[in-house]
């Protein structure tokens, strides 16, 4: 139904759709029918606080960009040339087209040659996940989605058994707020609010754990700089310190704990002496944080997605989680510790994702290995057919997946079709054969979770979109009927999925969210503490996880389970420092780009300026680097030219290049996923984008 225009400026609520824990409520300026003006934080929300992120408050600058697509584009020229190579078509046209390749990429292979592959340019359930119905109605090749959250979500459920933590409003209420691997200035504002009124009204401590003094450590009381892939070694000297000083609660550990004295035998080996040598950490810096946990009761562990990204990222999570427990901080309010809340939504996603007709036997193939699956690699095919026809969309794996010197000789192969539905021309739309124009969150209805914190959002929507921009839900619907793919949910609106969802899952219907804008779903002390038991069946935190039953979804590396540590540690399966490739490099987040997103925003683009390389000046000194100079960083995957920033954030031997840039801001090599690895972590696979060793030479 077309949108009225209002007699003068309105705020709308909605949420930020971007792949940000934070998922902040939002109130956006509507000017008309078609135009949004300012952005700003909800401030009723209590948990975004009227504070949202620099980037999404200049939305309008995203939304109105000049270069959005705006109508299906035909390639008539080469691969990758951009907008030149294509010409307009009207959509019957380009739906047509698709569904002709799709059609005879099954008729010649079978369905599985067909690939849907999506992630997280949107995290709206309607617009993100829907396209997994079309997949399960045609039984398409499935995606194992493993760029993100998998070492960090199976390290933490291997010890709690549920996704779920402390709320994360009481960190106001916490006196030591520990903010590991994650830099929330940059990613994830509402963090720092919440530490900061606790710093404010309480006099709390914060301490961050990291790999380099970012935007976040330098907010903090004490900053612990670890090497990159080492966060296991500092949590096992804590807990030796916790023991050693009569800091464990073991009242609580006998009551909700499965092995604690096998674990304080464990690290009684595992002191601040042995973790220094390898985290790089002093032995004092070590005390004084286990001084800091166990002398403060409500100490708040807020642990981040970044420490996860590495071969020992599960290991990882699990030891730094196993802290909390040892000192029984789960028992106060601003105690305990939280990652992501997705347990507490109970949805059922069958309808979005039509899951009541999904066959088990369908392969399911790793997102992170697009590379190897596009050039034929028979393991990674798992020795079903190649795929010859692929539909992304919400992502840019062109950009952001690893070991891009596979991926994009993978997506020019000349007998692969690709239909990309797109925002703008990214570098993986400008390899397709159809190009399909995309809406933005504010241009169709939509729902959405907190994954930092406990709302459900409606995202309802709030103007039109530019000439003949359709939604996801659009395109899946009308691939689906060319297809011959038959379910129920391609015959309702997004609103009738939005309202089913709701309903199905235990939460009202959409029309009461549309009055009340959010639902605060955070389930009671006790649960979110897990007073009355974790999530495993004996109601006990594992310290010593049973790696083995990590269940993928028919997907795995469930042989390197088999060889992971029985109790936490430092697990030496990360790519570490040779003569060959001496440093080991970091692709933290940039604090003005999601992702490949707000990439093509003049603003964000200036404010970053050019791809560096943070590099300490002690290593810059002895390889003749200077400072702006260039340097070539590589490693046997590929190689790629960029500038020398230098400064004392990091430790000597690790560098950091904040990231994602586009592919064509380096002067030389494919982009920085060029030198990120692929290969899938144990326990159920994960991509390891901070676990980098490489070389360094001036240029
Ligand atoms: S902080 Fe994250 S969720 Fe909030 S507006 Fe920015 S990108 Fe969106």
């Amino acid at each position: 139904m077309p949108l009225d225009a209002p007699a003068q400026p309105e705020f709308r609520y909605s949420a930020c759709p971007h792949d940000c824990p934070s998922t902040c409520a939002l109130e956006v300026e509507r000017l008309s029918a078609t135009r949004i003006g300012r952005v700003r934080g909800a401030r009723e929300n209590d948990y975004t606080a009227g504070v949202i992120c620099a980037k999404v408050a200049r939305y309008a600058e995203r939304v109105h960009h000049p270069d959005r697509l705006t109508v299906p584009l035909k390639r008539t020229g080469d691969k990758g040339v951009g907008r030149a190579a294509f010409e307009e078509i009207s959509w019957d046209a380009a739906l047509d087209a698709v569904a002709e390749a799709f059609l005879q990429a099954e008729q010649r292979l079978g369905p599985e040659a067909v690939w849907p592959y999506y992630y997280a340019g949107t995290m709206g359930l309607v617009m993100r996940d829907g396209i997994n119905r079309l997949r399960h109605a045609k039984r398409y090749s499935g995606m194992h989605a493993t760029i993100c959250v998998t070492l960090a979500w199976t390290g933490y459920m291997a010890g709690t058994g549920a996704l779920r933590g402390s709320d994360p409003r009481e960190m106001a209420r916490s006196d030591l707020v520990v903010i590991w691997g994650t830099n929330v200035v940059n990613t994830q504002v509402n963090v720092m609010t919440h530490a900061m009124r606790a710093r404010k009204e309480r006099g709390a401590k914060i301490v961050v754990v990291d790999t380099y003094r970012n935007a976040t450590a330098q907010q903090a009381d004490l900053f612990l700089c670890v090497r990159p892939g080492t966060d296991g070694a500092l949590a096992c000297a804590v807990m030796h310190v916790l023991f050693r000083d009569g800091h464990a609660d073991w009242p609580y550990l006998e009551k909700y704990a499965d092995a604690p004295r096998e674990l304080e035998a464990h690290l009684r080996t595992r002191d601040p002496a042995w973790a220094a040598e390898i985290t790089g950490l002093s032995v004092e810096e070590i005390e004084a944080f286990a001084r800091l946990v166990g002398t403060t009761e409500r100490a708040f562990f807020r642990l981040g997605y970044g420490f996860t990204r590495g071969r020992n990222g599960a290991v990882n999570m699990h030891a730094a989680l196993c802290i909390p427990v040892v000192t029984g901080a789960w028992k106060h309010e601003g105690g305990g510790a939280f990652h992501n809340n997705g347990a507490i939504y109970h949805w059922d996603r069958t309808m979005i994702e039509g899951l009541d007709v999904r066959d088990p036997g369908v392969r399911v193939l790793d997102q992170s290995r697009i590379g190897a699956v596009l050039m034929g690699a028979p393991d990674a095919l798992q020795g079903g057919p190649p795929v010859t026809a692929l539909l992304v969309q919400n992502t840019n794996p062109m950009m952001v997946a690893p070991d891009l010197n596979k991926v994009h000789p993978g997506f020019a192969r000349h007998d692969l079709f690709t239909c990309v539905h797109e925002q703008f021309m990214t570098e993986t739309a400008a390899m397709a054969d159809i190009v399909l124009p995309a809406t933005m969150f504010l241009e169709h209805d939509d729902v959405y979770q907190g994954g930092g914190h406990q709302h459900i959002i409606l995202g309802p929507k709030i103007i039109e979109p530019p000439e003949a921009c359709r939604s996801n839900h659009e395109v899946i619907c009308a691939l689906a009927k060319r297809l011959g793919a038959a379910h129920p949910g391609f015959d309702m609106t997004s609103w009738e999925l939005i309202d089913h969802l709701l309903r199905v899952s235990g939460w009202g219907e959409a029309a009461r969210l549309e009055e009340q804008h959010w639902i605060d779903c955070q389930p009671d002390f006790e649960t979110s503490h897990y007073l009355s038991g974790f999530g495993h069946p004996d109601g006990r935190f594992r310290f010593r996880p049973d790696w083995s039953a990590c269940k993928p979804q028919g997907f795995g590396a469930e042989a390197g389970a088999r060889a992971m540590p029985e109790f936490p540690d430092h697990w030496r399966v990360i790519e570490e420092p040779s003569d060959a490739h001496p440093f080991r490099l970091v692709t933290a987040p940039a604090r003005n780009y999601l992702n490949s997103s707000f990439t093509e925003t003049p603003t964000s683009q200036k404010k970053e300026g050019r791809p560096t390389v943070k590099m300490h000046p002690k290593d810059a000194r002895r390889l003749g680097i200077a400072e702006g100079a260039r340097a070539r960083l590589g490693n046997g995957r590929g190689s790629v030219l960029i500038h020398a920033e230098l400064c004392e954030v990091m430790q000597p031997g690790v560098v950091i290049v904040e990231s994602v840039w586009p592919n064509a801001a380096f002067e030389e090599g494919v982009g920085i996923n060029a030198l990120t690895g692929a290969d899938p972590c144990s326990p159920i696979g994960g991509a390891a984008f901070h676990d980098t060793a490489i070389w360094i030479r001036p240029a």
